[in-house]
């Protein structure tokens, strides 16, 4: 659990999911990239010890055959990837309304996800 989440959530789904921001599996991360705030739902196979040892044998190349693909290509390694979230997927509450009313709690909580957003995850927000 990352601690206490102030932002008001539309329901007990997106409540949870944002309590579990970058834990290992399936978890909702609040973004901002300059004026675009988003929720996206972010998936990681690996625990932040994981992690940590992944970004180490990535940066040593420890195990260079997990770069090549069946032909011998490079392929990059994704260790998580997300997806915008527009609206509820439980109650259907539009997000961007969420997040208007209550932007100075989600500006917080997503200065607080910033370390547990991946990489991938870390694009900016799609304007609709
Ligand atoms: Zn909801």
């Amino acid at each position: 659990m990352t601690g206490t989440v102030a932002l008001r959530a539309c329901c007990s789904w997106l409540k949870n999911m944002l309590s579990v921001a970058g834990e290992q599996g399936f978890s909702v991360v609040a973004v901002t990239s300059g004026d675009l705030r988003g929720f996206r739902v972010q998936a990681t196979p690996f625990t932040r010890w994981q992690a940590q040892t992944w970004n180490r044998v990535a940066r040593e190349s420890l195990l260079p055959d997990l770069w090549r693909d069946e032909d011998g290509r490079l392929a990059p390694v994704l260790d998580g990837m997300s997806f915008p979230l527009w609206f509820c997927p439980l109650c259907g509450a539009e997000l961007a309304c969420l997040i208007q009313c209550q932007r100075d709690e989600f500006d917080r909580l997503a200065a607080s996800h910033g370390r547990f957003v991946c990489p991938l995850s870390a694009t900016a927000p799609q304007e609709r």
